[in-house]
């Protein structure tokens, strides 16, 4: 399937599928997250097509929690991957179909378990023998039974960013690959617990295939051990991870050839797949609109300063990532070198650095590939109100969450009484 393309240039106007993204930043203001909902449905049915029937597509939620994000996808029938009580909240209230969410996390509370316990949801991706005994514990106060799968750390490298990389020994997430028959022998023999199936999630941003699939080697030669001790798994999830082209010529994997290839070794044993993709299915789908509110041009360098910030879209000050930066409507004439900065008081707070643009004040900026990891990990520092969030549908354009005003900021707090 080729993906849906959905921010194009049209007569020197970027649009945002066929609404012009001037328009939008008049209407909702800046800064602004602008989602495209055809590009979502695109993606997810890139997965959902090249999967069977018993298989799940878990879109993970952290990547972006927006409910009508998640509408969107739920009424694909998508299954979601949550890694708290309030990621499963969002799932009920958008619609989502419980018996089709994973539960991951190292810390979840028992108040979370006994909530995705009463809903009934598919699994929970179990990572250390102590959560199991937790689970347990809850699974018999409420006298049902806990499905689980265990998160295998796999220890090989997913050669992504540090801060992304999760499958390594180093890494807090999951039960070293040694460990896990111990674990699933434990499993067995609890009343309230079924050991159903096994995961792994090595990392995100990935742009090979091969550490994934050395992973999946490793974790089906444990579900064949595992056999030989009479415990049947059902499924293999093997997480999210696949990465998008932030840079040009960065080239991601083929979702269709990768799955292809894990769903053969799969089905070859008897076993259903789970995925759960976050970025690979809502970066693309999302940009970040921004407006130039002064420029500040010095001897060493020049910056212009724009009114998102690190609050708004945190991922260049927290891993130096790169994004794609284009003007809304591009000015002919000679272009100079821009560090795209916000007014946060921090030398971190950039968007974007040595950009060749041509800039004027008041300009319109759309940093690119923002729907993942982009509202979601937005603060208030420095007392600023979180961006609003549009989704444009066609030639339509729906606010899909207004923008915080300074008084809710307020609200919550009070002084000594
Ligand atoms: C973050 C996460 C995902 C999604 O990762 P992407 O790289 O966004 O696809 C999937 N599973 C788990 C357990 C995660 O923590």
């Amino acid at each position: 399937m080729t993906p849906f393309i959905p921010f194009l240039h049209d007569n020197n106007c970027l649009h945002a599928e066929q609404v012009p993204v001037e328009q939008l930043a008049e209407t909702f203001g800046t800064p602004l997250y602008v989602y495209s909902r055809q590009a979502l449905i695109s993606q997810y049915q890139r997965y959902q097509s090249a999967v069977s029937e018993q298989d799940m597509i878990c879109y993970a939620v952290k990547a972006n929690s927006n409910l009508a994000v998640l509408r969107t996808l739920a009424d694909q029938g998508a299954g979601f991957d949550i890694v708290s009580g309030g990621e499963l909240e969002r799932v009920l209230a958008a619609g989502g179909d419980p018996a089709r969410v994973v539960f991951s996390g190292v810390g979840k509370q028992p108040a979370e378990m006994q909530r995705a316990l009463e809903v009934g949801i598919h699994c929970f991706n179990v990572e250390s023998l102590r959560e199991l005994e937790q689970l347990q514990a809850v699974a018999a106060s409420l006298e049902t039974v806990a499905r689980v799968s265990l998160r295998v750390n796999p220890d090989v490298d997913a050669r992504t960013h540090p801060y992304i990389s999760t499958g390594l020994k180093a890494n807090k997430f999951g039960v070293p690959v040694e460990d896990a028959e111990t674990f699933y022998l434990q499993a067995r023999d609890m009343a309230f617990i079924e050991p159903v199936g096994v995961d792994c999630h090595i990392g995100s941003q990935l742009t090979e295939t091969e550490p994934l699939l050395e992973a999946l080697d490793s974790l089906l030669v444990l579900v064949g051990r595992l056999r030989t001790q009479g415990i049947e798994l059902v499924h293999v999830d093997m997480g999210g991870g696949l990465g998008v082209s932030y840079e040009e010529g960065e080239q991601p994997p083929d979702i269709e050839q990768y799955i292809a290839i894990v769903h053969d070794r799969l089905a070859a044993q008897g076993l259903h797949l789970i995925l759960e993709p976050g970025r690979s299915i809502v970066a693309d789908a999302g940009m970040f609109l921004t407006r130039v509110s002064l420029l500040k041009t010095g001897e060493e360098k020049n910056f212009a300063v724009v009114d998102g910030a690190m609050n708004d879209l945190l991922r260049p000050a927290l891993y130096g990532a790169w994004q794609r930066v284009v003007p809304v409507t591009p000015r002919p004439g000679k272009p100079a070198l821009w560090d795209i900065v916000g007014p946060i008081c921090e030398t971190g707070d950039f968007l974007a650095k040595d950009r060749e643009l041509v800039l004027a004040e008041g300009d319109l900026l759309a940093v690119m590939q923002a729907g993942a990891y982009g509202f979601v990990m937005s603060s208030n520092y420095n007392t600023r109100p979180r961006a609003a969030e549009v989704m444009v549908d066609g030639d339509k354009a729906h606010l899909v969450r207004r923008r915080e005003t300074l008084s809710e900021l307020l609200a919550a707090e009070q002084e000594l009484s």
